[in-house]
């Protein structure tokens, strides 16, 4: 029998997750400038975090990996996304309570999805999003876009567009559900089937309908434009004005609902232009939502947020010939000339390492020429070659590759010596003018 990682699932492995730690050191950074903080929270919550009254979202309704374990009649959810969960989570330690609201978070982390695996689609996939929560204004609608704007534009995406569009609020909203119920009763009967739950669950959600997509009832559906009250009407332009002082392009789309059934005003998917990308070209998506705080048991507070599926943003890098993050070199290789000297390598390896430099050292009693492979594969920047009558003289041989200067130290001198070597590099290696070092005239 062979061991297989369940279908829709993937491992990352260690020659991949340089492109992880440039994202996620991205991700703190700019998080940290805008003042967000993380949120972490459980894997998995009691379903009814996600299984909320009438949803009629496809999520929660066919994509969850629900369990009850034996002896127990608690239904637990892995988790599908993360608003759920920190939306309860600020209920439940009532973070409503403390004095600077908005709360301003952020999350990185694994989602659980049971869905139809394909490019940019998997059962296991990672998102990085943010929730503000406690203040509804709508220049924090245009701040959390910016925050997701600016980071893809950071790492040098290019073909990305802002697709923009409002659910009013619950008056508007409440106005278009029924024109919506109207236009589609004749026709509902030969919809598809998940339309047919829609239209008595959430008749908006009819709109985001992948399989009667072209039909004609759905181009002359009735558009959310037509019904949004002046307030509503009011808190879209001031969104679409933050966006314009920003130079944040956006396109305004009146057929975007999106997933979830939470939203209110502002709702919002950046997608990538790339033809690489497919059908799965949303790379992030989200919107506001006024009733969440207040379901979970908190006061009447707004909240707004997005996720960014990270393998997604990798793909879109990819498909735009972004690399991401370096593949790592290594400073120091302690070359053992004979393995009667492993004792004292490992010495020098651990003085290396105490004083900040990457280093390592074989452990398979290796040739010298196989020794010196490894150095060539790793992109080592200095050996340091120890044999048998460097160990009685106290003394190292340190070679530096990138131009094959050479010494001996005695070895308390050799971390001053390494130093001084790598210091010269940086240097010597940079193009004058255009780095940080300091040059001497
Ligand atoms: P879609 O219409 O593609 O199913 P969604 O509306 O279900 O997206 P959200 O719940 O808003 O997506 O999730 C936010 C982001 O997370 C998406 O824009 C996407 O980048 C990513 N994402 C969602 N589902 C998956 C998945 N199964 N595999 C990989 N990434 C995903
Ligand atoms: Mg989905």
């Amino acid at each position: 029998m062979s061991y297989q990682v369940p279908r829709g699932t993937q491992d990352i492995l260690p020659d991949q997750i340089h492109k992880w730690h440039a994202l996620e050191d991205l991700i703190r950074q700019f998080c940290y400038v805008y003042d967000y903080k993380e949120i972490r929270t459980p894997i998995f919550e009691h379903t009814n975090v996600f299984k909320r009254g009438n949803d009629a979202s496809d999520m929660v309704n066919k994509e969850m990996y629900t369990f009850t374990l034996e002896n127990s009649s608690t239904s637990l959810t892995l988790r599908p996304e993360m608003t759920a969960g920190v939306v309860r989570s600020y209920v439940e330690h009532k973070l409503y309570g403390e004095a600077d609201q908005p709360l301003k978070m952020y999350y990185v982390g694994p989602m659980c999805r049971h869905e139809r695996p394909q490019k940019g689609r998997s059962r296991i996939f990672h998102q990085f999003g943010v929730e503000v929560i406690g203040a509804k204004h709508p220049l924090l609608d245009v701040e959390t876009i910016a925050l997701g704007w600016s980071f893809v534009s950071a790492l040098g995406l290019k073909d990305m567009k802002v697709l923009i569009n409002t659910l009013g609020d619950d008056a508007s909203r409440d106005a278009y559900r029924a024109a919506l119920k109207q236009h589609f009763a004749k026709d509902i009967d030969h919809m598809c089937a998940d339309c047919k739950r829609r239209y008595e669950q959430n008749p908006l959600r009819i709109l985001d309908c992948k399989v009667d997509k072209e039909s004609a009832i759905m181009k002359t559906a009735p558009k959310m434009k037509d019904y949004l009250n002046e307030e509503s009407k009011a808190y879209f332009e001031q969104v679409l004005a933050g966006l314009d002082a920003l130079g944040i392009p956006y396109e305004i789309d009146d057929q975007l609902v999106r997933g979830l059934d939470y939203y209110t005003h502002t709702v919002f998917e950046v997608v990538s232009l790339n033809k690489e990308m497919g059908a799965q070209s949303t790379v992030f998506a989200g919107g506001r939502y006024d009733g969440m705080v207040k379901y979970f048991g908190g006061p009447q507070m707004s909240g707004i947020g997005w996720a960014l599926g990270m393998e997604r943003l990798i793909l879109a890098c990819e498909a735009e010939g972004i690399a991401l993050g370096e593949t790592e070199s290594l400073d120091i290789y302690v070359l053992c000339l004979s393995p009667s000297v492993s004792v004292q390598a490992l010495q020098i390896v651990s003085a290396c390492r105490a004083a900040g430099y990457k280093s390592d050292m074989d452990y398979q009693e290796r040739s010298f020429k196989a020794q010196f492979k490894t150095v060539d594969r790793k992109g080592v920047k200095a050996v340091i070659l120890l044999g048998e009558d460097e160990v009685k003289a106290n003394m190292v041989t340190i070679k530096r590759i990138a131009d094959q200067k050479q010494v001996q130290v005695k070895q308390e001198e050799m971390i001053s010596c390494l130093d001084g070597l790598f210091q010269e590099e940086t240097t010597y290696d940079c193009k004058e003018g255009n780095c940080t070092c300091h040059h001497e005239e």
